[in-house]
């Protein structure tokens, strides 16, 4: 456990605050019109998290050298963002009945927030449960709502709950997340089960059966291998990376790469420093940044002065002991790298937004419309675009919904 905590702190530590340098070339007024005209959505929103900050409303505009958040409903118009997948994620707790209520109680509540959320704003926001219903919304100028659930931790062994939650909206579900489960291995802990448990391989039967599309981002190779050999839904990965261009267990490898668009899935390129380039480790900043998180509560418990606090700390470390943070141009470099090896068909981005991503010159989703000045710098076309913003998860879960059984 003490391992497991280290390597946690760690994960966090040496990922640095936003600074003043940035990359990427603002898009000119035809690459912005490209932006505009398609459907751009993120597969991976850890906004849900700020919904229950005292003070916080996502009508509000925000800044994210000021209170750390990255997306709400003003920069998401400014970023030409139409939608996404709006997390309800829950750590991995303890592994007993009691560990699993917790997280199956916490994942209601985020789920419940999620709801309140497009119900106070019925205007700017909607739920939707189909790509048509997706893409409606945004030909009606509003933002589109899908609901994921990061950790399957909330099900417990109990996977009739995945009913209760397809009820409530999800149509997106990764099995783990930084620790190992009862449903399989995470890409960040010792191997337990060698991929998916048998528990775990009913889990991707069951979402199959739904039509709920898998996501394999934070699985281990194992679990990512297993999936694809078992789903018989093309799967994605919702916030994860390039392996040949950083070495880190939650980046793919080249051949799992090719695996996965093999069998119609994508991965969607994520904005996170620490799986982008070699963080550096210095023992006083993370032994600092151990200290300044005891100090801390929990994050769904702490106070709003709390979270000042917290973020006015981190600023103090970077401050004592600065460390390279990666930057647009690192984060083109791993999507070029995927598009190469799986082709335009299969290759998407998440910012993994509010839940530790950003970089310098990308650190909201106003950056955006400098990814698709990118790409089209690249060569690639409005078509290709498309694809990348959102047509290929769409497809994948249009695939996955085709399959499902009728009664579900
Ligand atoms: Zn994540």
């Amino acid at each position: 456990m003490i391992l497991r905590t280290c390597l946690l702190a760690a994960v966090a530590a040496a990922t640095a605050l936003p600074a003043l340098a940035q990359t990427g070339a603002a898009p000119t007024r035809a690459e912005r019109a490209v932006h505009e005209s398609i459907i751009v959505l993120d597969t991976h929103f850890d906004t849900p998290a700020n919904l229950s900050r005292q003070g916080w409303n996502i009508m509000d505009r925000h800044d994210v050298t000021v209170d750390g958040t990255q997306v709400d409903y003003p920069r998401m118009v400014a970023g030409g963002v139409d939608g996404g997948f709006f997390a309800i994620f829950t750590p991995q707790g303890a592994r007993t009945p009691e560990g699993d209520q917790k997280a199956r109680d916490a994942a209601l509540v985020r789920g419940l927030e999620i709801h309140e959320m497009v119900a106070a704003n019925p205007k700017q926001f909607e739920i939707a449960l189909t790509p048509d219903q997706a893409i409606d919304i945004a030909k009606r100028g509003k933002r589109f709502v899908f609901l994921s659930m990061e950790n399957g931790n909330p099900f417990g062994h109990d996977l009739s709950l995945m009913k209760t939650f397809y009820a409530y909206g999800v149509r997106l579900m990764g099995p783990v997340h930084f620790l190992n489960n009862d449903l399989g291995d995470s890409a960040t802990d010792k191997p337990e089960w060698g991929g998916l448990s048998p528990l775990g391989k009913q889990f991707v039967a069951e979402a199959n059966r739904m039509g709920i599309v898998l996501d394999a981002s934070h699985a281990s190779d194992g679990v990512l291998d297993d999936m694809l050999a078992l789903s018989q839904a093309p799967i994605i990965l919702s916030h994860s990376g390039s392996r040949a261009i950083f070495d880190h267990p939650r980046n793919l490898d080249d051949a799992r790469i090719k695996a996965l668009a093999a069998k119609g899935g994508v991965i969607q390129i994520n904005a996170f420093s620490n799986y982008m380039i070699a963080p550096v480790h210095i023992a006083e900043r993370d032994a600092a940044f151990g200290a300044l998180m005891r100090k801390m509560q929990a994050p769904g418990k702490r106070t709003e002065a709390e979270t000042m606090a917290l973020i006015a700390g981190r600023r103090e470390i970077d401050k004592k002991w600065p460390v390279p943070r990666a930057t647009f141009d690192d984060f083109m470099k791993h999507v070029l790298h995927a598009i190469e090896v799986a082709g335009i068909d299969h290759v998407g981005m998440s910012g993994d937004f509010d839940g530790g991503g950003g970089l310098d010159g990308l650190d909201d989703v106003t950056a955006y419309p400098k990814i698709t000045a990118a790409l089209l710098k690249a060569g690639y076309s409005k078509d290709d675009l498309a694809k990348f913003w959102g047509g290929n998860v769409l497809r994948v879960m249009r695939q996955a919904q085709a399959l499902a059984e009728p009664t579900r």
